[in-house]
Order: structure tokens, then sequence, then C-alpha cells
């Protein structure tokens, strides 16, 4: 039987489901089809789960220095089994919130892998096939790991971030390709557990896209909390020895590791089409769509990961938000120009809006506020005085950019992410009364110093 639809969405990630359950709240009749689990990558293999393993490390490095607090805890240890179990619990409870909300709003949801029959019809092969038709589909399909194709049989020894994120045993040495933000955030995992990490990065800097001043500051950061950093340089001639042992020249130099992370970037999961006769425009590896979210392909629409733009779970939903209201008959865009950035190590990064660099290379002139973590108090109290508030606004105080690094940076970026997406004047920040002790506290502050007025800068 084939089954008719207005929208069938396939990929139920945070571009697809959050798109299926606002279509269908708006009265469209909704498939979503997903062949892994609901939440994608970002629940499943991603955003979630690195937090996760992330939030148990952190947990660990704070009770090392439980002493600086008063506190003894000297025979610490922890359990792997038990962190991984907890981070799929956590996965798991969100799961389930997701197909509840599905069921809810009356989202038809088909687990099973979808392909293309033309631009309207779908074949989803699962235990039973099933078929669906509908004016509308949207390829939420989002991505997978770039892993080269003479390392992809032997996943055992070189790990994605799918193995690294569900491994059994912490491995005692470590080499992670890519010093972006999986590879710092999982390196940081396993080094607080007890693995020699070893991140090689091509380009001269960490986190590429980061404001090199903060990327260059961060270095021995990171150094200290136990990761040895090359940057400039590439792993070459890596090869497996056996299941525990890999090796590779860095800088001219053999190494040998128990195991690599390729941590080199992600690829747009184009299975979809596979056999289907349907190829739409593309752009590069992407799928190339107006900014209506449409392909090249009448009623076949793109989102997330899988077209060109970030590839972060909150511009997968930003896009699935604007395209709703389109179908909606609403006048939408999507707009980009302020979409924040952030890696959650610890210390946490996050960025918006315009590096000095950036703002270098346009000519554009700018001013810049700057205020230490290690002056505000909340900071002071919980331990973590190390960090940065860094803002930089035009002369006529429109905010063009922040970065901070330091305790919360990911929560704290949203005020400047505000002030950019509402146009809130730079002077207007510190106007906002800030309660005390608090972290926020120092984004007023950076903004005062922008101004001249600070007390404390
Ligand atoms: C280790 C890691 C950490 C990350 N951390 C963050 C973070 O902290 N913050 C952040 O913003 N982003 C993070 N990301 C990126 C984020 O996960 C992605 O940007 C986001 O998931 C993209 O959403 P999406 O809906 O476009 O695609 P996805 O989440 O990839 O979902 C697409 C879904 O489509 C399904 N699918 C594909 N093809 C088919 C088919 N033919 N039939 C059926 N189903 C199909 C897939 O199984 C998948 O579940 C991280 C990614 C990784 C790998």
């Amino acid at each position: 039987m084939v089954e008719k639809f207005d929208l069938i969405i396939v990929g139920a990630g945070p571009g697809g489901y959050p798109l299926a359950l606002r279509a269908a709240r708006n009265g469209m009749k909704t498939a979503l089809i997903e062949r892994d689990e609901a939440g994608g990558t970002c629940l499943n293999w991603g955003c979630i789960p690195t937090k996760a393993l992330l939030a148990s490390a952190k947990m660990f490095h704070k009770m090392k220095h439980a002493s600086e607090f008063g506190i003894k805890a000297e025979t610490l240890s922890f359990d792997w089994t038990k962190i991984q179990a907890r981070k799929n619990d956590i996965v798991q409870k969100l799961r389930t919130g997701i197909i509840r909300l599905l069921e809810k709003a009356g989202v038809t949801f088909v687990r099973g892998d979808a392909r293309l029959k033309s631009n309207n019809h779908v074949i989803v092969n699962s235990a039973t096939e099933w078929q669906g038709t509908a004016e509308k589909i949207c390829l939420a399909v989002g991505s997978v790991p770039f892993v080269p194709e003479n390392y992809k049989n032997d996943r055992n020894v070189f790990w994605s971030s799918d193995e690294a994120l569900s491994a059994e045993n912490i491995p005692e040495t470590l080499l992670i390709i890519g010093g972006g933000v999986i590879g710092l955030e999982l390196g940081q995992v396993y080094a607080e557990f007890g693995s020699k990490v070893t991140i090689v990065e091509m380009m001269p800097q960490i986190l590429p896209g980061l404001d090199t001043a903060t990327a260059k500051r961060l270095l021995p950061v990171f150094k200290k909390g136990g990761l040895e950093i090359i940057t400039g340089q590439r792993a070459e001639n890596l090869c497996k020895v056996s299941d525990n042992e890999v090796k590779a020249e860095i800088n001219g130099t053999p190494r040998s590791f128990a195991k690599a992370l390729l941590a080199i970037g992600r690829k747009p999961n184009l299975s979809v089409f596979e056999n289907s006769g349907i190829l739409p425009e593309m752009k590069g590896n992407f799928i190339a769509v107006n900014s209506d979210f449409q392909t090249s392909i009448p009623g076949i629409y793109a989102i997330g990961d899988c077209v060109p733009g970030p590839m972060l779970a909150h511009k997968a939903s930003h896009d699935a938000a604007v395209l709703a209201a389109k179908f909606h008959g609403e006048k939408k865009s999507a707009d980009y120009s302020a979409i924040p950035a952030c890696v959650y190590t610890f210390p946490e990064i996050a960025w918006v809006g315009k590096s000095e660099e950036q703002l270098n290379s346009e000519g554009i002139k700018y001013k810049t506020g700057r205020f230490q973590f290690s002056a505000n108090g909340k900071a002071m109290t919980s331990g973590e005085a190390d960090g940065q508030i860094k803002v930089l606004a035009s002369e006529d105080q429109k905010v063009l950019g922040t970065v901070i690094w330091g305790p919360e940076a990911s929560n704290l970026l949203s005020e400047a992410t505000m002030a950019m997406a509402l146009n809130i004047p730079a002077h207007e920040i510190p106007e906002i009364i800030h309660p005390h002790p608090t972290l926020c506290e120092a984004v007023a502050e950076a903004f005062e110093n922008l101004l001249g007025t600070g007390v404390h800068g």
C-alpha cells in the first residue's frame, strides 16, 4: 500500500524531527523516516553523548582538585562502563521524549532505510516495505564521519567519533588526527581518564575558525590538561600494526599508538539517492538549495548538515523552523549572521560573529572590550577563574563579534548573540541589571570596558 502525505521527511535529527513536529502541528499530514534512532547524529552519536562523557570527565577533573576547596577525596577512581551506561541512559531518555512528542503531534514515524523512487515517492526498506507519496519531500539526512577508503574496514583501530563514543576500554595511547571541536572534546575525555593523547592538526592552529589569539592562548591550557598538541603538521603513513597498535610519522618521527581517531570532518549522507536515478545539483559535497531550501528537483527540499553552511545542530533546527514557517505560508528567511559556535571542553570556548582577523581583512573598524574571569567573583568562588571575554563592536556600537573562553562560555555567549541578532547596541548591554555574583556580569563588564566605562577593567 502507498500512503499519501503532505510532507515526508527523511532523517530524524535536529533538522528532521523539529520540522516534522512543526509541520504536523500546523496541520500537515507528515511522515518522518529514520533508519537509526530518533534524534539523529546529534542525540545518538554527537552533541549529547560527547557532553555526557565530558560531564563525567569534568567531574573527575574537579574531584582531582577537590583539596583546593578544602575537601579530601584521596582515593579517586572511575568506572568507564558506568560512565558509558550513564551516557546511554541520557540518550535513551531523550530519544523516548522525542518519540512521545512525535506521537502526540500525529507524525507517522517510520523506521528503515529510505530511498527516493521519484520526486514525490519514497520507499522504505524495513521488515515490511513501506511506501509513501507527498507533494513535498524534505531531506534532513545529515552527515557521516569522513573516513578515508583505506581505513574504512579497520574501525577497531581507526576510530571515527562513533567508535570513540562507544569504546569499551580506554586505550593507553590515542592519536587524534584533527584538532577541531570533535578532536579536542573527545581528546579531553580520553586524556582525563588516563590515555596519553596526541592531537595532530595540519592547520597552524587548533580549532580553525576560532580567533587566532584565543587559539594560541589556549594551547598551553590544553597542554597543561595533559593533551599533546602538534599544529601545522600532518600525521603521515598511518597504518595498522595489530588490533592494538597503529603507526604514523609525525614531523618525520615514527610514533606508535594503541588507536587512532580520525576527526577530520564529516560529509553529507547521500544514500537516499542510491539507485534512484535522481541526483540534485550539488555544491561541492553538499546538496545545493535556494533560499527556500528547495533543491534543483521540484518538490524536494533539504536542510541541516546535508546542505551548505555550518554543520551544527542549532543551525539544522533553525533551518527546520524557517522551512516549517514557509510551508505554513509565513514570510521567513534563514539568517546565519549570528550562529554561535561552542566547544564544550574545560575550559569551554564559544564565539559568534566575526573575529578580529576577519574584521581586519575586511577593513572594518572596530573597538575591543575584554574582561578576565580572574576579576569575577563567581568565577573565583567556583575555582574557574581562568579565561577571558572579548567583545568587538563597530564605532557606532553595533556588536560585531564575541569570543569567550572560560566557565560556562557556551551559555554566556547568548547575551552577545542576542545583541547581534536583535541589533541591540553595545551600550545597552551593561545598562541591563545583571545579578551579582554571576558569570554574566563579566559579559556586561567586557562591554563596559569596550565603552571605556568599566569600573573593574
Ligand atoms: C561527535 C560529535 C559531536 C557534535 N557536537 C555538537 C555540538 O556540541 N553542538 C552542535 O551544534 N553540533 C554538534 N555536532 C554536529 C551535529 O550533530 C550535527 O550538526 C547535527 O546532528 C545535524 O543535524 P541534521 O538533522 O542535519 O542531521 P543528523 O543529525 O545527522 O540526522 C540525520 C538522520 O538522517 C538519517 N538518515 C540519513 N539517510 C537516511 C535514509 N536514507 N533513510 C533513513 N534515515 C536516513 C540518519 O540516520 C540520521 O539519524 C556534533 C557531531 C558529532 C559527530
